[in-house]
């Protein structure tokens, strides 16, 4: 791309790849990914007063509150390291919070919305074999990426493990949520002319050279 200065939010459901493809995008233009999904589980681990109450919301793959979000982004988008742009994953996950986003977005370019379009029955089964590491936050999948050693990061050595919202019975919460609550996004960023529709089936690779042409067909 002509310009590193990006402002990227990646949308799609649990298990679509944002993360994955955040991760490219990262190194591809050397701007910060920022998760809001790991910055909560950062909070949980350190068990502070956000990591205590959003983890009850989390088990049960209900969101947090959008003012609670809206405030973690804000004060993580003034760090300097986001001078040039970040590439947003898992957030914005809700209207109100697309709409606090866009009153945060002072001087930088105009944001694209990226979307990784991916059937529901296959993200289900992508989560149900995803494994996460505790350390460096690489995510696996057992069947199509696994560890060379079971239970153990490639990148880190640590040590791999299913996020609890990864279990069964809380995806099902978590795919009603996304769709009552982060689909409506699609349709708010079309509005805005600023959506990609990328399809996300096929392996990181492929969908990353899809997310690719899309951002260079509207530079
Ligand atoms: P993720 O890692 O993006 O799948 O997020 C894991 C969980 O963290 C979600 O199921 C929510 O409970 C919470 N979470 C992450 N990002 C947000 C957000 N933008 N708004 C509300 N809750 C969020």
């Amino acid at each position: 791309m002509g310009s590193n200065r990006s402002h990227l939010v990646l949308l799609g459901p649990p298990g679509a790849g944002k993360g994955t493809q955040a991760g490219l995008l990262r190194k591809e233009l050397g701007i910060p990914h920022i998760s809001t999904g790991d910055i909560l589980r950062d909070e949980v681990q350190r068990g502070s007063e956000l990591g205590i109450k959003a983890k009850q919301l989390m088990d049960r793959g209900q969101l947090v509150p959008d003012d609670v979000m809206v405030g973690i982004v804000r004060e993580r988008i003034a760090a300097p390291d986001c001078k040039e742009g970040f590439i947003l994953d898992g957030f914005p996950r809700s209207l109100p919070q697309a709409v606090g986003l866009e009153k945060l977005d002072g001087d930088l370019p105009p944001l694209v919305a990226v979307s990784l379009d991916v059937p529901l029955d296959e993200v289900v089964h992508r989560l149900g074999q995803r494994r996460t590491c505790r350390g460096c936050k690489t995510m696996y999948h057992l069947t199509l990426n696994p560890p060379e050693t079971e239970g153990v990061c490639d990148r880190c050595g640590g040590d791999l493990y299913q996020r609890e919202d990864d279990k069964k019975d809380v995806i099902q919460a978590r795919l009603k949520v996304y769709q009552r609550e982060t689909e409506p996004l699609l349709g708010f960023y079309r509005e805005r002319g600023a959506l990609v529709e990328v399809d996300g089936t096929g392996s990181a690779a492929e969908v990353f050279r899809r997310v690719l042409a899309g951002l260079e067909a509207r530079a």
